[in-house]
C-alpha cells in the first residue's frame, strides 16, 4: 500500500476532469523539508516559525533566524516557501520571562497581536525573512488577523523592515508576496476585504473551528464538540474560498482539514485548488484528487453545503467519498 502511494510522488495532482491541484507541505523546522520533498510536495504552504522560539530561554537572533529561513528556501530549490510570522501564545508556549502572558491565552495577546505589541521582536523576524527571500521563493504569511487595522499596522512594519535593509544595501525580494491566515470567524466573514488587500489567503481550519464553535482546541473535555464538519464551519470556509477566487487571489487550506481525506472532495467542490498539510498526508490526498471527477461530485457537495443538521452531514460526506 505504502509502495503504491510512493509511486505517485512525481505524478501531478490533477482531477479526472483536468483540474490542477497544488499539494504543499506544512513544516515546523528546516529538517522537515526532507520529508516534504520525499513525498513530492510542490512547495511549503506553511512554515510554523514559532518552533524556532519554543523551549528555550533566549529568542533566536536575526542571523539564527535568517539561517533557518534561508536553508528552507534553498533546499526547496525555487519552489514556493510560505513563512508564517510568529504565532506564539495560546497552545504554542513561550518562555514567560521573555514575552508577556495572559489569562485567556487563546483570546489574548498571541500571534500577530503579540508581534504588533512587541515590534522589536517582529522587526528582527521580518528582516530575517526578507534577507532569506534573496535565496529562494519566499512568501510571508500573517497569523490570526482579525481586522484590516492589524493588517495595515503589519504592512507599515514590513515596509519599515524593508527600508532598513535598503539603507544597509542588503538584498531581498522587492516583490515578496504578503498573505494572511483566515482563522478567526470575523476574518472569514470579511474575507473579501482581506483578499483585496493581500496577495493570498490561507485558511487555518484548526483555529477557525476553535473560534467559531467556542471549543478550546487543547481541552479534552470538550473535544467531542470539535467538529470540522459543523455546517457553520463549512460555510465560513466556503465564503473565504469564494471571496479569494472572485478576486483572483490564491487561497489554500493549511489546517488539519487539508490533510483529511474526508474533506478533499468537499473542499475541491468549494473551489479550493491549493492544500497544505503534514507531509505524511500528501500522497494520500494526491490519490484522492486523482480519483475525483469534480463535475460528478458537485451536486452532492452542494447538498452537503445546504444541510444544517450536523448528524446528517457525516453520512453525506461518506457518500461523497465512495
Ligand atoms: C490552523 O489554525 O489551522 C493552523 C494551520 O495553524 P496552527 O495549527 O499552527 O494554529
Ligand atoms: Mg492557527
Amino acid at each position: 500500500e505504502q509502495q503504491k502511494l510512493k509511486r505517485l510522488k512525481q505524478t501531478r495532482a490533477v482531477t479526472l476532469d483536468g483540474h490542477e491541484i497544488e499539494l504543499h507541505a506544512n513544516i515546523e523546522v528546516p529538517a522537515d523539508v526532507a520529508k516534504a520533498k520525499s513525498v513530492g510536495a510542490t512547495g511549503v504552504g506553511l512554515y510554523r516559525t514559532e518552533f524556532l522560539f519554543m523551549n528555550r530561554r533566549e529568542m533566536p537572533d536575526e542571523d539564527e533566524q535568517f539561517t533557518a529561513y534561508r536553508t528552507v528556501a534553498e533546499t526547496m530549490k525555487g519552489m514556493p516557501v510560505t513563512i508564517r510570522t510568529l504565532d506564539l501564545g495560546a497552545d504554542k508556549h513561550v518562555n514567560p520571562d521573555t514575552v508577556r502572558v495572559c489569562t485567556n491565552p487563546a483570546l489574548g495577546l498571541r500571534a500577530i497581536r503579540l508581534c504588533l505589541a512587541e515590534p522589536h521582536i517582529f522587526h528582527i523576524q521580518l528582516r530575517a525573512i526578507l534577507r532569506a527571500s534573496h535565496y529562494g521563493r519566499i512568501k510571508i504569511l500573517i497569523p490570526m488577523l482579525s481586522s484590516l487595522l492589524e493588517l495595515r499596522q503589519t504592512v507599515t512594519l514590513l515596509e519599515r523592515a524593508k527600508e532598513s535593509l535598503r539603507v544597509e544595501n542588503i538584498p531581498f525580494d522587492e516583490a515578496i508576496k504578503l498573505g494572511g491566515m483566515i482563522e478567526i470567524p470575523a476574518a472569514a466573514i470579511n474575507a473579501e476585504a482581506f483578499a483585496r488587500e493581500l496577495d493570498f489567503l490561507s485558511i487555518g481550519t484548526n483555529d477557525l473551528i476553535q473560534y467559531s464553535l467556542a471549543i478550546d482546541r487543547t481541552d479534552d473535555t470538550v473535544s467531542y464538540l470539535y467538529k470540522p464538519s459543523h455546517p457553520a464551519v463549512l460555510k465560513l470556509i466556503e465564503m473565504t474560498i469564494k471571496a479569494a477566487n472572485k478576486l483572483e487571489k490564491p487561497v489554500s487550506v493549511c489546517g488539519e482539514m487539508a490533510g483529511d481525506i474526508r474533506f478533499t472532495r468537499l473542499l475541491l467542490s468549494m473551489g479550493l485548488r491549493q492544500f497544505s498539510m503534514h507531509p505524511a498526508q500528501v500522497l494520500t490526498i494526491k490519490r484522492q484528487v486523482l480519483q475525483t471527477e469534480l463535475q460528478a461530485v458537485l451536486p452532492l457537495a452542494r447538498k452537503i453545503m445546504n444541510t444544517y443538521e450536523i448528524d446528517k452531514i457525516d453520512p453525506l460526506l461518506d457518500k461523497l467519498n465512495q
